[in-house]
């Protein structure tokens, strides 16, 4: 299957970091930034890195934005030229269009105008590193609704040797720990009687509620 290739509009310090994360993954990246110097900083590392003004039609069909499967507006600070490139890019036939705000309002014009995927990464990083903060064993976790999680959880050291059953995470707070990564391997679905070792990494699933509930009582 042919692999997903990019176009990455504003390499400033998000927009490269992505950039260069896809690139990594083994992506076809395309990055535009009207300074010079931010493409030449990655004209190394991505597949394609130009100099272009990405308000400007003309220049944004020139340079081939519809045969990208995705495009990204990382552009910020001017949001003008943000909503206007992320019409561009929708009106030019670019497939999904993700577009990162720096404002709530941002975000909504954002929506309205019909970008397929809004971002807002220091808010998001905000909130994250104030819930790693708060339950140290928290690695990382995945927000399924406003009301159920997915939280990647350390295994500290008063579980070691505990069973799930012992645990009984379902029982008393609604909590399905559904997979368990060891160094051996990961256990997927694990059996009640899979006993934890300290420095696993437990996948845990429930309401936030439950959760909250589960590193409270038995991680604290
Ligand atoms: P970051 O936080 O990711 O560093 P930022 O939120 O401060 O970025 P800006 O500095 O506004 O966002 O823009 C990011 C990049 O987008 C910059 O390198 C800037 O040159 C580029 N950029 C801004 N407007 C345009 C435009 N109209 N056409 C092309 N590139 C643009």
């Amino acid at each position: 299957m042919k692999k997903s290739q990019f176009v990455i509009i504003g390499l400033g310090r998000f927009g490269s970091s992505l950039a260069k994360e896809l690139v990594e993954l083994g992506y076809e990246v395309l990055g535009v930034d009207k300074d010079e110097e931010a493409v030449q900083d990655l004209s190394q590392v991505l597949t394609h890195a130009v100099v272009a003004e990405a308000t400007d039609e003309d220049v944004l069909r020139s340079i081939g934005v519809r045969n990208f499967d995705c495009g990204v507006v990382a552009i910020g600070d001017d949001i003008q030229a943000s909503i206007l490139t992320t019409i561009l890019l929708k009106d030019l036939g670019v497939k999904k269009v993700v577009a990162k705000a720096m404002t709530e309002l941002h975000g909504r014009v954002l929506e309205k105008i019909g970008v397929d995927r809004v971002v807002y990464p220091e808010r998001d990083m905000g909130i994250r590193v104030a819930h790693q903060l708060v339950s140290p064993n928290l690695l990382d976790y995945i927000e399924l609704s406003k009301d159920y999680t997915i939280a990647e959880l350390t295994v500290p050291k008063c579980l070691n040797g505990k069973s799930l059953q012992e645990l009984n995470p379902r029982g008393r707070f609604g909590c399905s720990i559904v997979a368990i990564n060891k160094p051996q391997g990961v256990i997927i679905a694990p059996v009640a009687t899979e006993v934890l070792a300290e420095k696993d990494v437990m996948v845990i699933i429930g309401t936030n509620e439950g959760i909250e509930q589960f590193e409270d009582t038995i991680i604290r």
